[in-house]
């Protein structure tokens, strides 16, 4: 059936150019792919045709001759269809205006989404020549990618434009080649697709480096006439060896790869001749056994180089490579290499991760694309098990699966954060003084919380405000270690200045009861003091007298030089007034408001703690009287405090939610809420509220009281 010519004769302006390259296409899909399937392609193909009408490359060619050259490639692998597909529709989302809708339409969700990662991935620029960069882009890329056809279609994309280069002007040869280089050959590596990284590194070669690649080529194609008759006789004799053994297989002379005979030359200061004049064969054989059978035949034929011989079927290479490598020296001392393998290992060695993607007829292919890239690494795990390079392996892992996510800044360079991280994290990443200033943050240009967590290859800029402060509960949902210490940091050290404003006011109290002050006693024996205490100055006294770890009134007296019995702290009490900070709490067993008749703990370690005097806890205070102390209420407070109220309740449903209305009517929040049914007939809640102070509770209790289906109100003083 020749689907092409069918589809060609609808076409508007059809060259013959363009039908020779989508029958080649066909003929090769014929080869491995059933006729409904290729179908599908040549549907895709009709629409790609129409879509580019009319756009041109910069050769001048028809555009659609682009993507038949990267759908070529693919089919050359034989991957499956929704791969020839996707590779035939890659530039329609981004080149012309049909919709990623339209697509999905025509050609399912699979192909769609195929076709919508690699715009995707076409709209990131590498930049940077910084390696460190070029590890993270790539790494940026591979993270993007859900599935690996993506990366497959797109590096199908690379070579053929890498093939259509000479059309571009010079400078974005340049550019293009090194990008090729940097990015694109390295991740066909590490995917362990040698055909494409030795395509792309020997383009990439040539478009950076024109004059060197010029000179390696002249070089290579003078010594290569006499080449083929060498290789063409040592084949010869190697395959006759063979062959009286009983072992069939193939021997292929191998050509050089000139991007790596330059690196080679780069790398180990080697001359061209000693580079070039070495020949390579492939010797392909069924299995692994007549391997080692053939490594002894070509040893008996040549003698072998001493320390040249690699058992990588054994110890395979981390992306799956399995080959013996032996060099022999050949007729006239020329050196020989030879690479020993199976059928297999050669397809693997060709193909690496695409392997898992080709056509099968049987299988009917339920595996996710995750799976089958799982599969891979599962397969190379097995055969790396005696190797040693899991450290590299796991690279692999982290590559492909990664805990990563990959943001940009703002002037476009990547930052690396873990899976998770929130704006927070990110604005620490850049530098703590960021962290402890910011106040919100801008992911794509838009205004988001700071609890946002964060997406790949988003923009990300923080919103910083002088005077702003980290806040404690950032705590809860930071993602990276940096973030989470540097907000303990800076609280810890806010509790120090606080303990010390305390502490001193709790000092000059003390001082004024015993009828002194800071000034009366003097910097002379404010010294001697604190030499005596063991302090190094004044603010370590008043940050332990603030935390509690040493009390105000022997620290008074102690200073003006009394020693003798302890009275009672009396009269003048310290004055609260709610913006203390950390260093004065609210005791959680009486939730003391303003207005309550209260009095403070000094508890070591956190400071005051106040209690309501008729606070159960107050037993304490004729224990040890000295940790507590009188206080008073600053008036006119403007803050929330929490208290607790308890409403007994008719049992009926939507009594809670009516309290509640009530309460949020009252100017209230509600903080929290149980219920306890006791009987039958009877709920018992209890309310934990924001209040302004004593009058606004009660307030509020008379309102609840009020109520048809409340029994009883009280506040909660156990
Ligand atoms: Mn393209």
């Amino acid at each position: 059936m020749d689907y092409a010519a069918t589809l060609l004769s609808k076409l508007p302006g059809t060259s013959p150019r363009r039908s020779r390259d989508i029958k080649a296409l066909v003929e090769t899909l014929e080869s491995y792919m059933p006729a409904e399937l290729i179908e599908r392609v040549m549907k895709a193909y009709e629409f790609g045709a129409i879509a580019h009408e009319g756009q041109t490359r910069k050769s001048g060619e028809p555009y659609i001759s682009h993507p038949v050259a990267v759908a070529q490639t693919l089919a050359d692998m034989h991957l499956d269809s929704q791969t020839i597909v996707a590779a035939i529709l890659h530039d329609v989302v981004e080149d012309t205006d049909v919709p990623i809708a339209e697509l999905e339409d025509q050609f399912g969700t699979e192909v769609a989404t195929l076709v919508d990662a690699v715009s995707k991935l076409d709209q990131m620029h590498f930049t940077n020549r910084a390696e460190a960069h070029a590890e993270s882009f790539r790494k940026m890329m591979l993270a993007m990618i859900e599935d690996i056809r993506v990366i497959l279609v797109k590096l199908a994309d690379r070579m053929h434009n890498m093939e259509t280069l000479g059309a571009m002007p010079r400078e974005k040869q340049a550019r293009i080649a090194r990008e090729t280089l940097e990015i694109y050959a390295p991740i066909a590596n590490r995917l362990g697709i040698n055909h494409m990284k030795v395509a792309l590194e020997d383009l990439g070669f040539r478009y950076l480096y024109p004059y060197r690649y010029a000179v390696l080529q002249r070089a290579l194609k003078k010594s290569k006439g006499s080449q083929r008759q060498i290789v063409k006789r040592i084949s010869e004799s190697i395959l006759k060896a063979m062959e009286e053994e009983g072992i069939t297989g193939e021997v292929r002379g191998r050509e050089k790869h000139l991007y790596s005979i330059y690196r080679k030359m780069a790398g180990k200061k080697r001359i061209l001749n000693d580079v070039v004049d070495v020949y390579g064969f492939r010797i392909i054989v069924d299995d692994v056994n007549t391997c080692y059978r053939v490594l002894g035949i070509v040893h008996g034929l040549y003698k072998p180089m001493p320390g040249r011989f690699k058992d990588y079927i054994a110890i395979p290479r981390v992306n799956g490579y399995q080959s013996l490598h032996t060099t022999l020296f050949g007729p006239k001392g020329l050196p020989l290499e030879a690479q020993i393998r199976t059928t297999d290992m050669d397809r693997v060695a060709e193909s690496g991760v695409a392997a898992h993607w080709q056509y099968k007829a049987i299988d009917k292919s339920t595996a996710t694309p995750q799976r089958r890239a799982r599969d891979w690494l599962a397969r190379l795990e097995e055969i790396q098990r005696t190797g040693t390079s899991e450290e590299f392996l796991e690279s692999v892992k982290v590559d492909l699966f990664p805990d990563k996510i990959y943001v940009f800044t703002p002037k476009g360079d990547i930052m690396p954060m873990p899976k998770g991280a929130t704006i927070v994290d990110f604005a620490y990443a850049v530098h703590t003084d960021v962290g402890n200033r910011c106040v919100a943050g801008k992911v794509d240009r838009t205004l988001v919380p700071l609890r946002t967590v964060l997406k790949n290859s988003q923009t990300v800029e923080i919103v910083t405000a002088r005077g702003a402060k980290p806040n404690p509960n950032w705590v809860s949902f930071v993602a990276t270690a940096k973030a989470r210490s540097a907000i303990r940091q800076y609280m810890k050290n806010m509790r120090t200045t606080e303990s010390v404003d305390l502490g001193k006011r709790l000092l000059d109290r003390s001082l004024k009861d015993l009828g002194s002050s800071l000034r009366k006693i003097g910097k002379v024996r404010l010294r001697e003091a604190l030499d005596e205490l063991d302090l190094v100055g004044a603010t370590d006294l008043y940050a332990q007298l603030g935390l509690g770890e040493r009390l105000a009134p022997l620290t008074a007296r102690f200073l003006i030089g009394e020693k003798g019995e302890q009275t009672e702290p009396k009269s003048a009490s310290l004055v609260i007034a709610g913006t203390e900070g950390m260093v004065v709490s609210y005791a959680k067993c009486c939730y003391p408001i303003p207005g309550d008749e209260v009095m403070g703990y000094l508890s070591a370690g956190r400071g005051v703690v106040i209690h309501r005097n008729s606070c159960g806890n107050l037993i304490n205070f004729r224990k040890q009287p000295e940790k507590w102390l009188s206080v008073g209420w600053e008036e006119d407070i403007d803050r929330d405090f929490s208290s607790q109220i308890q409403v007994e309740t008719v049992n009926k449903t939507g009594v809670l939610a009516e309290v509640a209305a009530v309460i949020a009517d009252s100017q209230s929040n509600i903080e929290e809420v149980s219920v306890n049914i006791r009987h039958q007939d009877t709920s018992a809640m209890t309310f934990l509220l924001q209040v302004k102070d004593r009058t606004h509770l009660a307030h509020i209790m008379r309102n609840v009281r009020k109520m048809q289906n409340v029994k009883s109100v009280s506040r909660d003083s156990a």
